[in-house]
């Protein structure tokens, strides 16, 4: 790799993390997401374990650097379950991995699609929470195509003018929003390689339609404000 590129890559890293680091000071939903993800891993008692087992001050001395996240447990640290990096493909603004956690793909966040960000973000923060909630599989399709409509469903990804449907607690009904969600889901179990055809994708998000498009947590409902 040229001296130049490693420079170019360098710099789209750097503005990623400080994109990220606005949005977990000012998005109300980015915020909240991180907020649910540490309450579930203090009740959960998987994840409770987990705390309990690690020596604190161990943790705090490696967290030194970072001292708004040194009181807190080791469950969701965004400084290593929510990181930036050059991504291979270029189709996604972030994913997730259930063992490495959410990667923002710095190479490809641009001027025209920052705002997209927030949703991305949030979008991924939902697997997350689904995956320390359920243990999500994503070989199996049923999972992989729930927590799909959750996330495009609670992400905000899907709603054309968050002022719009602000006023309208109902707003989730309109078809618009349904077949947006419906189709994003759809499209990402496509992706998956255990996933033969578009008509699988579409039959599994069908089966497990109702009850996770009706499932809204950790939100009361969906709400973008
Ligand atoms: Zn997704």
């Amino acid at each position: 790799m040229s001296e130049i590129k490693a420079a170019q890559d360098k710099k789209k890293c750097d503005d990623c993390y400080k994109y990220r680091d606005e949005l977990l000071k000012n998005s109300p939903a980015v915020i909240y997401m991180s907020q649910q993800i540490e309450k579930l891993a203090q009740t959960h008692p998987k994840y409770r374990k987990q705390i309990d087992n690690i020596d604190k001050s161990l943790f705090n001395k490696n967290n030194i650097d970072n001292s708004s996240e040194s009181n807190k447990s080791p469950i969701f640290i965004p400084s290593k379950h929510l990181i930036c990096d050059i991504c291979p493909d270029n189709t996604k603004l972030a994913g997730f991995h259930p063992d490495l956690g959410i990667l923002i793909c710095a190479n490809q966040i641009s001027s025209s699609n920052k705002f997209l960000l927030e949703s991305s973000i949030t979008h991924e923060m939902i697997h997350y929470y689904d995956n320390m909630r359920f243990k999500v599989d994503l070989n199996n399709l049923k999972h992989h195509a729930c927590t799909e409509i959750r996330a495009s469903m609670l992400s905000g990804e899907c709603a054309m003018s968050f002022e719009f449907f602000r006023k309208f607690s109902t707003f989730k009904m309109f078809g618009g929003f349904k077949d947006c969600v419906r189709r994003r889901a759809t499209l990402s179990v496509i992706n998956n390689p255990n996933c033969k055809s578009q008509e699988i994708a579409e039959k599994v998000v069908d089966e497990v339609w109702n009850s996770c498009f009706g499932d809204t947590r950790p939100f009361d409902d969906v709400f973008f404000g």
